[in-house]
């Protein structure tokens, strides 16, 4: 691998033996075409149960100096595959596309075009998707509600043809089905994205990985998102704020309650209001204790989560 490789394509990949070759062909040819020699493809093979890792390892032999292969042990989803991708990256500039031929890539220079006016991200746009309308249709749903929820003003959040400054790519993690919220994390990082229409072509090998149990699944992530991007910084003020408030009523409650006895000489024992003050004032206790043990774990993880311990096999 040559040691000044600027611009680091990271395929994740779960099955895709087909295409792998041809992909790598295509990749090649495009850089060959537009000058650009220090590149570098990292595959990460998602625990494929096909054949895939053995190409993988032909291709590895054929052009050592190109390609790195990373092999996780079983399926940990995309994002855990991306993110194990993104920490061997050498490149000033990273990649990630489908390993499936679906993402074109001849389109890769207009990407770096993109990027070279500035943005932290280029997302892909795939504007005329070559999916059924099962997915198509719940993918538009999914994008409206992420657009509404993050203010972030793009398209196709989920297209995983995309272009990164490495920094912008490495200030944020992965896990789950955050993948497809990275534009999202770098908007909560002060990075920038745009998009470019991208041409998809329509899958003839393999099959899709993602049905309707994903889309739920990422759907429910929207909410981590929301709360992580707005909030995660700074969790004792989120959880702290609510304890605060509520505290604040219970007290004001047992203060009323207690004047009232000494004042007025009522029984305070029978009222239903003096649950209420002791359930307010134990719920802010416990909310502000959530809000600080948020505040350690931010503090005491310093260092990233690594997706080494997954990896197996390296070449
Ligand atoms: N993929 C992966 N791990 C998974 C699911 C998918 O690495 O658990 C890869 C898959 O091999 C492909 C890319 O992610 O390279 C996109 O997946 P897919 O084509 O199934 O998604 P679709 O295009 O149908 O949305
Ligand atoms: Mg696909």
């Amino acid at each position: 691998m040559s040691a000044e490789a600027k611009l680091s394509i990271v395929i994740p990949l779960c099955n895709e033996a087909e295409t792998l070759v041809p992909l790598y062909e295509k990749i090649s040819t495009t850089a060959d075409a537009n000058d650009i020699d220090a590149f570098e493809v990292i595959f990460v093979d998602d625990g494929s149960t096909d054949t895939s890792w053995e190409v993988l390892e032909s291709l590895k032999s054929e052009h050592p100096e190109r390609i790195k292969a990373l092999r996780f042990r079983r399926n940990l989803g995309k994002a855990a595959a991306l993110s194990a991708g993104f920490e061997v990256t050498r490149g000033e500039i990273v990649i990630t596309m489908d390993a499936d031929l679906q993402d074109e890539p001849a389109e890769i220079p207009r990407f770096l075009e993109k990027l070279g006016e500035g943005y932290d991200c280029v997302s892909g746009w795939k504007q005329l998707r070559r999916d059924p309308l099962g997915k198509t249709l719940p993918s538009r749903v999914f994008n409206a509600a992420t657009r509404v929820a993050s203010g972030v003003k793009i398209h196709d959040f989920n297209c995983g043809f995309k272009a990164y400054r490495a920094e912008a790519i490495h200030s944020i993690e992965l896990y789950g089905e955050l993948h497809r919220y990275i534009p999202v994390l770098l908007a909560a990082e002060g990075f920038t994205t745009t998009e470019i229409p991208v041409e998809h072509h329509r899958r003839t090998h393999g099959v899709s990985k993602y049905g309707w149990k994903r889309l739920i699944k990422g759907g429910l992530d929207l909410i981590t998102v929301v709360v992580l991007t707005r909030y995660l910084k700074r969790p004792g003020h989120f959880f702290g704020g609510f304890g605060l408030l509520s505290g604040l009523i219970g007290f004001a409650i047992l203060a009323w309650l207690t004047a009232d006895k000494i004042i007025f000489g009522s029984s305070i024992g029978q009222r239903p209001l003096l649950q209420l003050g002791i359930l307010l004032v134990i719920l802010g206790v416990q909310l502000v204790s959530t809000g600080l043990i948020g505040e350690l774990l931010n503090f005491n993880s310093k260092s990233k989560g690594s997706n080494a311990p997954h990896v197996i096999e390296e070449l």
